[in-house]
């Protein structure tokens, strides 16, 4: 690698992400919220030419009204108990978006981050398969192919699965001295990384034996509405980002931002201005040649 380099991806499921959370009532107003934060997203990467991964849980946008029964079904299986109105309605259904995402005119990666948010994880082979044939059913609505697949929660299995639906790079975890931490103090060890002056992890991207691509996820961006996480302001994460930015352009590695634009939803004015700056400082060091923002389909193993 000959420069530093920026990944952004967005893990975009509006309240797909807290299907079963007994607080998936209470985000009503985060949720209302979220598709005007997708449009404004769209146009702030517009602003400074910066192309981003879209992965978009399928379900959002399909367009097959009489689908019913293959979600039903799926969510029965995963979910035990719940009730269809549990998961549709407004929250759950964003059709507009694959048009917002064709204007862009940042050429984004548009993809996939499942058709259904089931934990892939605690999935068995058939619900992780009919997953994605679903989710590759709707990327062909929309005239896409596979590219990039997020797994939901950061769950990573099924990758045969995934390669062979004709995904070619995931999203893997990237590497943190907290994984060192025992669980008890992690929380507050989370808590002190945001805090202190220590730059995020930068990686490089390696080769599945899948032959899938796997690309290091860095640092999410977002400010907890939950538990001690609160307090922590968002300008500590924008230090955090530029700190990363200035890491990948050392380590000539990659840094991946990633965040899902609910998040965006709470503290918005905050969020929004912050990232901004970030955004900034990755287009400055773009034009002087220290750094390249590209997709995560477009990333190759060095
Ligand atoms: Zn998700």
């Amino acid at each position: 690698m000959t420069e530093g380099k920026l990944l952004i991806s967005l893990d975009t499921e509006i309240a797909w992400g807290r299907v079963g959370h007994s607080d998936q009532s209470q985000l009503g107003a985060l949720y209302q919220k979220t598709k005007e934060v997708i449009r404004r997203l769209i146009e702030l990467f517009d602003k400074y030419d910066i192309p981003v991964t879209w992965a978009v849980v399928g379900r959002l946008v399909d367009k097959r009204n009489a689908n019913d029964q293959a979600i039903r079904g799926m969510m029965a299986e995963f979910y035990p108990g719940i009730e269809p109105n549990e998961y549709e309605g407004d929250f759950y259904s964003f059709p507009d978006l694959m048009d917002l995402l064709a204007g862009s005119t940042s050429k984004p990666e548009v993809t996939s981050h499942s058709y259904s948010h089931i934990v892939y994880g605690d999935a068995d082979a058939t619900l992780a398969e009919t997953d994605l044939s679903e989710a590759g059913e709707v990327l062909k609505q929309h005239q896409l192919s596979p590219a990039t697949f997020i797994f939901p929660r950061n769950s990573i299995d099924h990758l045969e699965a995934v390669k062979a639906a004709g995904f070619s790079h995931y999203r893997r975890k990237g590497q943190s001295w907290l994984d060192r931490i025992p669980g008890k103090l992690r929380q507050v060890s989370s808590l002190l990384d945001i805090l202190l002056p220590i730059a995020p992890e930068v990686g490089k991207a390696s080769l599945h034996q899948t032959g899938l691509i796997g690309v290091p996820g860095g640092l999410l961006f977002r400010k907890s509405n939950l538990g001690l996480r609160k307090i922590v302001p968002v300008s500590a994460l924008k230090r955090k980002a530029l700190l990363g930015l200035k890491k990948a352009v050392r380590k000539r590695e990659i840094f991946h931002l990633w965040f899902h634009p609910f998040n965006f939803a709470y503290d918005s004015e905050n969020h929004f201005k912050e990232f901004e700056k970030v955004l900034q400082k990755a287009d400055e060091l773009r034009k002087s040649g220290e750094l390249e923002i590209l997709t995560v389909n477009r990333v190759k193993i060095a």
